[in-house]
């Protein structure tokens, strides 16, 4: 979804740090050379960042676990890195989801790598046939009922931007297939094994804790948790001190709040995200309030007979004004969950 120059390498530490503010990172993805660097985080624990995207990698003893390696150009980049710093070879990667932007590029490592995800990716990774029906919410956008989304059904939705691009067969309109394009195409290969609910890496004597977690952002999210650092890795369904992005697209209610909770029952002191800067517990339930209370807002507004529009214009949630980019997604998160909980009724 990003275009990507091609650009690489520099460690643009001074450019990166004023990069952090939401706006910044947000104006900066199109045209611009990515921004990569490596940051510690623990004792084995680092970040490593393109731009806006980061995955984490935990070095032990007996090998290295990567985990989202973002796309063939960063996993390409960082095996560099990693060789140049440590003698250990990457002996898993891990996916969170199937979402291309975080998925791509693990075939680099799989000279020395078991690539490890959610049985629900391999589904997902199929992409449907162009003639597949849409999705509960993709038909409340397709008014006139002919099964594709077009320019103006579009409108406000994550496909509005670089619709001519993602409608490659240019009838003017989006079908399934082509929605699905633009989340989970992309280099991904599938995991060499898969789990259902919970799976244990052991690699040098450190642990990594995989757990499917309740369907939320996806249905194959897998929240990674490293007991020895006392932290976690999320992706895209939780993103600290930062509100969800725009409209929730293919989000599940109330899963994602479900799933929330089910964070803030494990033992952790910092939360490394895949967007923006490593955050606390305290703001786990900061997230899990808000998407709660916005969804209970929402509801409470529908069932008040309230339009779409009228709900975006009173559910203004400004106990979150604090929150990143409040002023870009509050309206399309409330849209999204209005979208979502109609598509239900259906
Ligand atoms: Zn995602």
């Amino acid at each position: 979804m990003k275009k990507r120059t091609g650009v690489c390498g520099a460690w643009l530490l001074v450019v990166a740090s004023s990069l952090m503010s939401a706006r910044g990172a947000l104006s900066q993805d199109v045209g611009a050379a990515p921004v990569r660097e490596i940051i510690k985080v623990t004792e084995r624990l680092y970040r490593f960042r393109e731009t806006r995207h980061y995955g984490v990698f935990l070095v032990t003893g007996n090998g290295i676990v990567v985990v989202d390696p973002i796309s063939t150009g960063v996993a390409t980049w960082l095996k560099q890195e990693l060789s140049k710093r440590f003698t250990q070879p990457v002996r898993y990667v891990v996916y969170s989801h199937a979402h291309s932007d975080h998925a791509s590029g693990a075939a680099v490592f799989s000279d020395t790598a078991t690539l490890v995800g959610h049985a629900a990716m391999l589904g997902n990774m199929q992409p449907p046939a162009a003639s597949a029906p849409l999705t509960a919410r993709e038909k409340l956008w397709d008014r006139n009922t002919d099964g594709l989304v077009q320019p103006d059904e579009a409108r406000g939705t994550l496909y509005e931007a670089d619709f001519k691009r993602w409608d490659r067969d240019g009838n003017g309109g989006l079908n399934r297939q082509e929605i699905w394009a633009v989340r989970f195409e992309g280099e991904v290969r599938a995991p060499d094994i898969t789990f259902t609910d919970r799976a244990t890496l052991r690699l040098g004597g450190v642990t990594v804790e995989l757990m499917h977690l309740i369907p939320n952002h996806t249905d194959d999210m897998t929240l990674v948790w490293l007991p020895s650092e006392r932290a976690i890795y999320t992706a895209d369904f939780l993103t600290p001190n930062r509100l969800p992005r725009t409209d929730l697209d293919g989000g599940i209610l109330p899963g994602w709040v479900e799933a929330l909770r089910q964070v803030e029952q494990v033992d952790f002191d910092i939360v490394v995200p895949a967007h923006e800067a490593t955050g606390t517990k305290a703001q786990v339930t900061e997230q899990r309030r808000y998407l709660e209370e916005l969804v209970a807002e929402v509801q409470k507004s529908m069932r008040s007979g309230l339009t779409k529009e009228q709900t975006i214009e009173k559910v203004r949630m400004e106990d979150y004004a604090h929150l990143l980019e409040y002023e870009m997604s509050r309206a399309a998160n409330v849209r999204g969950v209005y979208e979502i909980l109609q598509s239900m009724q259906d």
